[in-house]
């Protein structure tokens, strides 16, 4: 059974997210959606509202799940006996990024590809920063989020933060 980890901040999940993942299960037999504890950047969800939202989001099946850690990637994937990791490819300026991440991974453990799939065409500008902009302008992110991820968005924006 091949086995593939899609890591990711997820802060929080969208449809780009999502069809990355759905797409990932027509490769793999089970895909395991994990939500980073810790990315070196500023988070609006905690890493249990992430995985909350993330596990709402998908139709838990024995080919897609979802769940979280906090340790290097690799041996994370190590641990959950994944052949592959799975990223997403927007545009260009993702591309540094994930190369980075790649020959990173590569150096740790070369026994394990880094599967990076390309953007669908009507995801291609979609990314957390963008919902979390618009949402907090008080934008309509309906047709970029699931609902009760844009529920989760209003919430957090309707309480003023200092
Ligand atoms: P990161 O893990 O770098 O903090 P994210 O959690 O937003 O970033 O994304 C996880 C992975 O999913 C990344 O490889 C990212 O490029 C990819 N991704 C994000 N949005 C989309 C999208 N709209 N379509 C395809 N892949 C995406």
């Amino acid at each position: 059974m091949k086995i593939a980890l899609y890591p990711g901040s997820f802060d929080p999940v969208t449809y780009g997210h999502l069809d990355t993942a759905k797409r990932a299960t027509r490769i793999f037999d089970r895909v395991i959606m994990a939500v980073f504890d810790r990315p070196s950047k500023n988070l609006l969800f905690s890493t249990s509202e992430r995985l909350e939202l993330l596990q709402t989001s998908i139709e838990t099946t024995a080919r897609l799940e979802a769940t979280s850690y906090a340790k290097l990637t690799i041996d994370y994937a190590r641990e959950v006996g994944a052949v592959a990791i799975v990223r997403g490819l927007r545009a260009a300026g993702d591309f540094e990024h994930e190369f980075q991440i790649a020959q990173a991974n590569q150096y740790l453990d070369s026994s394990i590809e880094m599967v990076i799939l390309m953007a669908s065409r009507q995801f291609s500008f979609l990314s957390s920063s963008v919902v979390r902009e618009i949402a907090a302008f008080g934008g309509d992110v309906g047709e970029l989020v699931p609902p009760q991820v844009a529920t989760a968005l209003q919430r957090k924006y309707a309480v003023p933060r200092s």
